[in-house]
């Protein structure tokens, strides 16, 4: 695995893997080699690592940037304590079969004079996430993301669900700009007891890892009640708000939405994301699970003809 700081450096890596890429499927001819890259923020753990192993099984090169993305913080406390692990981070991306790492510092990502955003407009920006840490965030995603795609070229980014929204904005983004590149969303990866990884969760401590257990809880409890036959999205929060609220966690949002276009939906009637926000003692996490009601398949179809 190479490590590289800058865009020029990483231009010329790639341009080094793909001439030293040959076809070993045997038709003798060669090919142009397909490029896999997963954007992160570092502080690497299983979740990230699944989206390689995704990533390297349908790809030829596989590409991975570390990038702690200011502008897409709302709290400079948050950015200050998100937690850098450069080291650690390479040997695990060696490991897990990363070709190319790029890791560039903040002033070659936004060199001096640097004055373009990316905005996704309207609810796909607005509602959930967008609603509590400001529009700004969404800008700072879509920026830098577009900003990295349009770097490596990738046939295919690696996205993972734990963030829905973001792979929505991305989604969009991607469409919007005719960056050619397929968005691959990957499932949720999960602690034993349910926890959702996450680089935040280093910063929970003792009891407050306990009660963060809280809101992939309060989901599950929401998703056995719509596998019991509830579909009202009104007694769905209300089941799952008792969860969080038993826990004494600060819940920002417990919401049921569309999970294409972020609108509310009131009844579980086809796929409804159902997403929460808590901050526990002083880290804010997220979470969410697809909601398909046991009379309806994943299409939104009903199963009954
Ligand atoms: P981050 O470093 O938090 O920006 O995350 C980088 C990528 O890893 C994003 O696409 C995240 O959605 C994804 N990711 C983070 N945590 C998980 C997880 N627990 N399961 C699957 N993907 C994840």
């Amino acid at each position: 695995m190479k490590t590289v700081r800058t865009v020029a450096e990483l231009h010329e890596a790639l341009a080094e893997l793909s001439e030293a890429f040959t076809d070993k499927s045997g038709s003798g001819r060669n090919r142009v080699p397909s490029v896999g890259m997963i954007p992160t923020m570092g502080a690497l753990h299983e979740g990230h690592l699944s989206l390689v192993k995704t990533a390297r099984s349908e790809n030829d090169i596989v590409v991975m940037s570390v990038f702690v993305n200011p502008t897409q913080f709302n709290e400079a406390v948050d950015l200050v304590a998100y937690p850098r692990a450069e080291e650690r981070d390479a040997g695990l991306a060696e490991q897990a079969g990363v070709d190319l790492l790029f890791i560039p510092s903040a002033a070659e990502m936004y060199p001096d004079g640097y004055a373009t955003t990316v905005s996704v407009n309207g609810p796909l920006s607005e509602t959930l996430e967008g609603a509590r840490r400001g529009r700004g965030h969404f800008d700072g995603v879509a920026t830098v993301v577009a900003k990295l795609l349009i770097m490596v070229l990738p046939d295919s980014a690696y996205f993972g669900q734990k963030d829905a929204q973001q792979v929505v904005v991305v989604r969009r983004m991607v469409r919007d700009l005719g960056i050619p590149t397929e968005i691959v969303t990957c499932p949720i990866v999960r602690a034993e007891d349910g926890l959702a990884l996450s680089s935040r969760n280093e910063r929970l401590t003792g009891e407050d890892r306990l009660r963060a257990l809280s809101l992939s809880r309060s989901l599950f409890t929401v998703a056995a009640a719509v596998a019991d036959g509830e579909t009202d999205t009104g007694e769905l929060e209300t089941v799952g708000l008792r969860v969080l609220t038993e826990s004494d966690v600060d819940v920002e949002y417990l919401a049921f939405v569309n999970p294409e276009t972020l609108r509310p939906a009131e009844a579980v009637e086809g796929p409804v994301l159902c997403a929460v926000a808590a901050r526990v003692g002083e880290v804010r996490l997220i979470d969410n699970v697809m909601l398909v009601s046991p009379g309806h398949d994943a299409t939104g179809a009903t199963g009954v003809s």
